[in-house]
């Protein structure tokens, strides 16, 4: 029987790991398939308080992890294929192994929605990004395309006509998706132009590893021509990874975890932190501190329950 198992290991669930441990709750992290979570995917980190020159994506998860090891957290990997939330203790079910816990904290994340094609996932962090905030500061007087025709397509956009000397917005409709008044501002934008019913089919240049161009296809005329742009922002949304808890936990209508009062879900003694519950922020900064949280209120209810 544990005291708490973490089930995700991003800065979320890396921070609760490291506060449970501190705590001497003994933490078991269950890594996940995307271990590290979406900052393994990223290059050069330039927000994360504490690090002047920027630190590497993969790196920042490396000293997470070690951080979290020196104070007795426990990391296995592996992936958690089904949960039992009536009452605690928790079950938890892997491919090869059961587990039990008094309390759960849950930091699975959100996986942005890709494209799909091969030189998006190869270019990734070499000019291919899904997230504005995080990069946009590398595309300085560059001409960059945004995939998307959402709210969070248009933001990504107008933020990014503060770097870039040119925002295409490539949308595979001819109408977008955003609100009017994100629709309006696009609009009224003189750096941000439109590519309608355009399908982006190949980012360019894998061989040089870095962008150099994308293929779009109008998906009325089939006509095919190419871009010049330096940078690709991916924002087709994101995904929260809640599967495992649907019928279990309260989501909300976009499938992320609700929380109240902290980090507390609709069951007593079930915690959740980063992503999972936020499609605001979404900034491993604000992951982080709510992983601290998770870990204070388990401790708290843990205390409360006599453990
Ligand atoms: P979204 O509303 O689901 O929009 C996704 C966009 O990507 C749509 O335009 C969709 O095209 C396009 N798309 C999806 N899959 C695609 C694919 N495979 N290839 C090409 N295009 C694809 O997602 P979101 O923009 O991330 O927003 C999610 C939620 O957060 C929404 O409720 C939104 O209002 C909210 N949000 C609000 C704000 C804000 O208010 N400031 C900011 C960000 C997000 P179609 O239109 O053709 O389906």
């Amino acid at each position: 029987m544990r005291n708490v198992i973490i089930i995700g290991s991003g800065p979320a669930g890396l921070t609760a790991a490291l506060y449970a441990a501190r705590a001497n709750l003994a933490p078991l992290v269950i890594e996940g398939l995307e271990s590290g979570g979406q900052l393994m995917l990223t290059t050069m980190v330039e927000n994360f308080p504490g690090y002047r020159d920027g630190i590497m994506g993969p790196d920042l998860m490396g000293e997470m992890r070690a951080q979290s090891e020196r104070f007795g957290a426990e990391i296995v990997a592996g992936d958690v294929t089904a949960v039992d939330l009536q009452s605690a203790p928790f079950g938890l079910q892997m491919s090869d192994a059961r587990e039990r816990t008094r309390s759960l904290i849950i930091s699975t994340g959100a996986s942005a929605r890709l494209l799909g094609l091969s030189s998006e996932r190869t270019l990734m962090g070499h000019g291919v990004s899904t997230c504005a905030t995080c990069d946009g500061y590398f595309f300085r007087e560059k001409p960059i395309a945004v995939v998307g025709g959402g709210d969070s397509a248009m933001e990504e956009a107008i933020f990014l006509t503060k770097f870039a000397s040119h925002v295409t917005v490539v949308h595979r409709r001819d109408q977008l998706r955003a609100s009017k008044i994100m629709q309006d501002k696009a609009f009224a934008n003189p750096k941000i132009s439109f590519e309608w019913n355009s399908e982006l089919t190949e980012i360019k240049d894998v061989e040089q590893g870095v962008v150099t161009g994308v293929i779009l296809r109008n998906l009325q005329t089939g006509d095919a021509k190419e871009l010049r742009v330096e940078g690709v922002f991916v924002a087709i949304g994101h995904t929260p990874n809640t599967n495992l808890f649907r019928g279990q936990l309260g989501l909300d209508a976009n499938g992320y975890i609700e929380v109240g009062q902290g980090s507390r879900t609709t069951v007593s003694g079930v915690f959740a932190c980063g992503d999972v519950q936020d499609h605001v922020y979404r900034q491993a900064i604000t992951a982080a501190g709510t992983g601290c949280m998770a870990a204070i209120d388990a401790e708290r209810y843990l205390e409360s329950e006599g453990g």
